[in-house]
C-alpha cells in the first residue's frame, strides 16, 4: 500500500511517498503564498516518474506550518511529533533532536518509539532559522548554498553577542565594512547561533544519541559548529530537510493500519513554551450545524466549504496562531459559560488540548 507525508514548512515544502516501509518518492520545493498550490505541487512533484497518481495513494498525513490546508490529506499531524517519527525510523536510539526549520527551532525529547516525551520551541525570534541565514548570506553577498563551506575555511570567528535578526545584521555589515573575511563572519555568526541551539537543548535534555534535522542541518559549517557547541557528533540522515514528511507517512500508515481510514481529524493550533493549544476537528463527524459557532463566546469557529465538500467547522484562520488568547480552555471556558464548543457539538467532533 502507498502512505505519503506533506510538510508544509514555512520557507520549503516537502513530500515523502512510501509502499509499506520503504521510500519510493520524495521533493522539496519553495512554499509559495497559497499553500493548498503548493500541496498540490509538492506533491505532483514526488509522483512525477513514480508511475503513481494521487488517487493511487492510500492514505495521507499532512505535517507543518501550513498542515490544515492541505486538501488530499485525511488527517495532519504536529511537525514536533512528525520529526521525532522520521528521524526514530532512521536512528532508533536518538533521545534528542534539534529540528532547525525556516522560521522556528524545536528541541525535542523522544523515545525508543520515536514518541516525543518532551520539546520546547523558539519561534518568537528569527535568530537561528532557515530565513535568519538566508538573510545573512544575503548580506554577505554569498549564496546560500556556499555560506556553509566557506564558514568551514574560517581561522577566526569574530564575535557575534546577539543573533536578533536586526542586531546580528547590522554587526555583519560593520564587520564587512571594516575588511573582516566573509569566512570569519559567518562562522561567528554560526558560533553564536549554536550557543543559542544549545541553550534551547539545555531546556529538554541533551542525551545521546543526538540528531539534526530541518533544513539547516545541510549546512556543513552550521552542523560543525553545533557539534562542536553539544559536545556530540549529530546523527544525520539521509535529507534531515524530509524528516518532518517521513514522519507523517508513517503516522499516514499507522494511522491507517490502527483502523481509521475515514478519520479527518484537522488539528487547529500551536505549542510554545507554555504548553499545547490544539483544537481538533474531525471532519468525519461533522456535519457543519453551526452549533459550535453559535456557542462558542470567543468566535474560534466558523462552517465552511471549500467548494468540493459539504460545509463543516474550521477554526478561523486569523486566530489559528494565537488560540490561547482568546480562549480560555474547555474546562475554564465551561465554568464561566456553563457550556462550550465541547457540549455544543452534538457528534462529538471537536477535542481541545487545553
Ligand atoms: S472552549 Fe469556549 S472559548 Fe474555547 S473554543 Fe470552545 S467554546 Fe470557544
Ligand atoms: S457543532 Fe460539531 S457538528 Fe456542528 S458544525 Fe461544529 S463541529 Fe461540526
Amino acid at each position: 500500500m502507498i502512505f505519503a507525508g506533506v510538510d508544509i514548512g514555512s520557507r520549503a515544502a516537502k513530500a515523502v511517498v512510501m509502499e509499506d516501509d520503504r521510500i519510493i518518492a520524495t521533493a522539496i520545493i519553495d512554499t509559495g503564498p497559497e499553500s493548498v498550490k503548493t500541496a498540490h505541487a509538492v506533491m505532483e512533484k514526488a509522483l512525477s516518474g513514480s508511475g503513481l497518481a494521487l488517487r493511487d495513494i492510500t492514505y495521507t498525513v499532512a505535517t507543518g506550518y501550513g498542515r490544515v490546508l492541505v486538501p488530499f490529506a485525511s488527517e495532519n499531524v504536529s511537525e514536533i511529533s512528525c520529526h521525532a517519527r522520521g528521524i526514530n525510523w532512521y536512528f532508533p536510539s536518538v533521545r534528542t533532536v534539534l529540528d532547525m526549520g525556516g522560521q522556528d527551532c524545536k528541541a525535542i525529547n523522544c523515545d525508543g518509539s520515536g514518541r516525543v516525551t518532551n520539546f520546547v520551541m523558539n519561534d518568537k525570534c528569527a535568530g537561528g532559522t532557515g530565513r535568519f541565514l538566508e538573510m545573512i548570506a544575503d548580506v554577505l553577498n554569498v549564496p546560500l548554498a556556499e555560506s556553509g563551506e566557506l564558514a568551514l575555511k574560517s581561522r577566526n570567528a569574530v564575535p557575534f553577542n546577539t543573533v536578533c535578526a536586526v542586531f546580528a545584521k547590522s554587526d555583519a555589515i560593520a564587520y564587512l565594512r571594516k575588511g573582516v573575511a566573509k569566512a570569519d563572519i559567518l562562522a561567528g555568526l554560526y558560533e553564536a547561533i549554536a550557543q543559542r541551539s544549545l541553550n534551547l537543548l539545555k531546556r529538554v535534555s541533551i542525551e545521546k544519541d543526538f540528531a539534526i534535522t530541518g533544513g539547516i542541518s545541510k549546512n556543513r559549517g552550521m552542523v560543525r559548529k553545533l557539534a562542536e557547541k553539544v559536545g556530540l557528533e549529530p546523527l544525520l540522515c539521509d535529507d534531515p530537510q524530509l524528516c518532518g514528511a517521513l514522519g507523517a507517512a508513517l503516522f499516514a500508515r499507522e494511522r491507517y493500519e490502527g483502523g481509521r481510514p475515514s478519520a479527518m481529524k484537522v488539528q487547529y493550533g500551536y505549542a510554545d513554551g507554555t504548553g499545547e493549544y490544539f483544537i481538533t476537528i474531525d471532519h468525519a463527524l461533522c456535519n457543519g450545524c453551526g452549533e459550535c459557532v453559535a456557542g462558542c463566546p470567543a468566535g474560534v469557529f466558523a462552517v465552511q466549504t471549500d467548494g468540493t465538500s459539504a460545509p463543516r467547522a474550521v477554526v478561523k484562520e486569523e486566530l489559528r496562531r494565537r488560540l490561547a488568547m482568546v480562549c480560555p480552555g474547555a474546562i475554564a471556558c465551561s465554568a464561566k459559560h456553563g457550556k462550550n464548543c465541547l457540549s455544543a457539538c452534538k457528534v462529538g467532533a471537536i477535542r481541545h488540548s487545553w
